[in-house]
């Protein structure tokens, strides 16, 4: 296997202290200690939208490829949103729910123009970009996938804290669900978005692996930039020996290893250092339900729950969510709100 890593070395905290000045912005906006009620509107200086102060870059294998792919972040204009570029192909795709073609072993997504041009694993960096409040940026790889580094979040966080925050003078727009939206898998897993009295994005999911070193886990998050780095960024993804060596067969998970994946063989952890978190596991998931739900296209106000949901009904859930316009609204400036009316038009996605 080739070795990857970061080809932009940096000083940590080299930015301008984005998690200090943001975490306390966070925490005055969204934290349970809030005392001003709003009612459709955030605190100006608190709701900024935020992009990267530099452009930054690493070069990583793909999980499922086993490619080499180079990956830059870029700024981007306030408004632009983040966006995927495949510069082997010339081809830009919107990080948004609608745009996901496959969300089996993990979440890909493709401009509908251009099918082919898809970008696979895409669920940890967006994480990473939601986690640090970033809302505008541009996602470059010369390749199918998104590097899988070590499997977990905290080498994109790596970069952004190199890269630095700047925040922008536009205000930033929220989602707020209004209504419970609720899917379903018909095996018991499901997943579903309920209104939230504080102004947070809340969740609370459990998985059940029985007879495995996972067993059950639960696990109840409070998104912020403190929280997401301290509790999820660095969990790895997992799977089961057997499911391993079956993907190996099939031709899938060609760049995984013990380097980029937690490996589970009953009720053994293969990795030699073992897991960084007792409940390694249940964080992941957590890590993954915030870069999936990243592709609302806008902080959610809202409490999700989930049992044993995955990629897939994390998707489902935002479909179900922007097919019905009662069951949400966009919160923000006054003057934003008729261009949030054009964004909801635009959103409406098709059902599957
Ligand atoms: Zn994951």
């Amino acid at each position: 296997m080739q070795k990857q890593g970061l080809n932009r070395f940096c000083q940590p905290g080299m930015g301008e202290k984005p998690w200090a000045d943001q975490g306390s912005a966070l925490r005055a906006a969204l934290g349970p200690e809030m005392k001003v009620v709003m009612d459709g509107f955030l605190p100006a200086e608190h709701a900024r939208r935020k992009t990267l102060k530099a452009p930054i870059g690493c070069v990583g294998i793909g999980l499922h490829s086993g490619r080499r792919i180079s990956l830059t972040l870029h700024p981007a204009a306030a408004g632009a949103g983040i966006q995927f570029r495949r510069t082997d192909l010339g081809v830009d795709i919107p990080a948004r729910f609608d745009f996901v073609t496959d969300t089996r072993l993990c979440t890909t997504i493709a401009a509908p123009t251009a099918p082919a041009a898809r970008i696979g694993t895409i669920e940890h960096i967006m994480a990473a970009l939601v986690g640090a409040g970033i809302d505008d940026a541009i996602i470059e790889v010369d390749g199918p996938e998104i590097p899988i580094l070590d499997g977990s979040a905290a080498p994109f966080l790596f970069l952004i804290d190199c890269a630095g925050i700047a925040t922008s003078a536009a205000p930033r727009q929220i989602i707020e669900v209004l209504r419970p939206v609720r899917v379903e898998d018909g095996r018991g897993a499901f997943a579903e978005l309920h209104p939230n009295a504080e102004l947070a994005f809340d969740a609370a999911l459990e998985i059940d692996y029985p007879n495995t070193a996972i067993g059950h886990q639960s696990l109840n998050f409070r998104l912020s930039p403190e929280a997401f780095r301290a509790a999820l960024a660095n969990s790895r993804t997992f799977g089961l020996s057997e499911d391993v060596a079956r993907l190996h067969e099939a031709g899938l998970a060609l760049g995984g290893s013990l380097d980029n994946a937690v490996v589970v063989d009953g009720m053994t952890i293969l990795n030699p250092g073992g897991l960084r978190h007792a409940d390694e596991f249940i964080r992941h998931k957590m890590l993954d339900v915030v870069g999936d739900l990243a592709l609302a296209g806008a902080p959610l106000r809202a409490r999700f729950i989930g049992s044993r949901s995955g990629h897939g009904l994390n998707n489902q859930l935002l479909r179900a969510l922007f097919a019905d316009p009662t069951a949400w609204r966009w919160v923000g400036g006054a003057a934003m709100r008729g261009q949030g009316a054009a964004l909801a038009k635009q959103k409406a996605p098709a059902l599957v």
